[in-house]
């Protein structure tokens, strides 16, 4: 019933999740992240208005979209902007697809409130209680305090380029008046937040304006570039600090392999006990796990809750095989 192959495939393709082809009678997009995007996509979507306006800003082609569908209700999963779980029936049973989700409010975003379900497909990227994240006012006041703290030093600011980087800024335009840069990928994904949201950031383009790192301004730049030589020279040339921000940062491997001077457990996504206490909110009857420590949350659920969990692992099947 439930299968995972390109995207989540649900009922033999009567709906599918996150898949790169429009593969399914319909199809599901959950938000604007690459790894869930329709690379070659020529069928109509379904997903949220932010979402749809997003890959229409990124993609080069048209991208069709429509925000509804019969028996389809779209649920703000606070993972970034427009991101959508996905809830709908099968055979019967209510399904609840999270997609990639936040329960916490942060910066400009409202946690997800996770509604009932028969059967809840959900991820699971931090789901070992290692990572259990410290209050948002917590997270929030370590990074002002640090940014203050090294307020003579130029700072280079590291996020994931749709939904992080712009969560960075948010935070530190709150406390900050010191001048902004945003590295090109950031940059792009600021004007394309700005054209679909009410949101405004105040960072100039970086290659025109490295000048404002003389006077200890803020580059935001993609996580990606973290160890890369434009970066290095920066570090060289102007003395700047790095920081990271991720949920990954409870691990102090995160700040090794990132060389990173400081790092911050910002994240998109739940802690484990988010998770936790995201699936006692749905009350399933089954629980199926994706991504990260799938395996290991689903069988914590089983034991320790009684929950009937599993992984969902690529090419296999479920419900029928339970
Ligand atoms: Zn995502």
């Amino acid at each position: 019933m439930i299968r995972k192959k390109d995207g989540i495939h649900f009922n033999k393709g009567e709906v599918v999740a996150d898949s790169r082809k429009a593969s399914g009678d319909l199809n599901v997009v959950t938000h604007a992240h690459f790894d869930h995007m329709h690379q070659e996509s020529s069928n109509e979507v379904i997903c949220s208005e932010k979402t749809g306006k997003l890959f229409q800003a990124r993609l080069e082609e048209k991208f069709k979209y429509s925000t509804e569908a019969e028996g389809l209700e779209l649920i703000d999963s606070g993972h970034i902007l427009g991101s959508s779980a996905v809830k709908f029936e099968m055979k019967g049973e209510t399904v609840l697809y999270t997609g990639d989700a936040s329960t916490r409010d942060r910066a400009y975003l409202e946690g997800f409130n996770p509604p009932e379900a028969d059967v809840l497909v959900m991820e699971t990227t931090y789901g070992i209680p290692n990572y259990r994240f410290p209050p948002q006012e917590k997270v929030e006041k370590n990074i002002r305090a640090w940014i203050e703290e090294n307020r003579d030093s130029p700072l280079i600011l590291f996020g994931y380029s749709l939904g992080k980087a712009q969560k960075i800024q948010y935070i530190v335009e709150k406390f900050s008046d010191r001048p902004l840069i945003a590295h090109g990928s950031v940059k792009e994904m600021n004007d394309v937040v700005e054209e679909v949201s009410n949101l405004e950031f105040s960072a100039r383009p970086y290659g025109e304006n490295k000048e404002v790192l003389e006077d200890n301004g803020i580059l935001i730049a993609p996580s990606r570039s973290s160890q890369a030589d434009w970066v290095e020279k920066v570090v060289d040339e102007y003395g700047a600090l790095k920081a990271g921000f991720s949920g990954w940062a409870v691990s102090d491997s995160f700040k090794y392999r990132g060389g990173y001077d400081e790092t911050f457990v910002l994240s998109d996504h739940c802690d484990f006990d988010e998770l936790v206490e995201m699936v006692e909110k749905v009350d399933p009857e089954k629980v199926y796990t994706l991504h990260g420590f799938d395996e290991a949350f689903a069988s914590y659920l089983k034991k320790e809750h009684g929950v009937d969990a599993r992984a969902l692992k690529r090419n296999q099947t479920s419900l029928s095989d339970f």
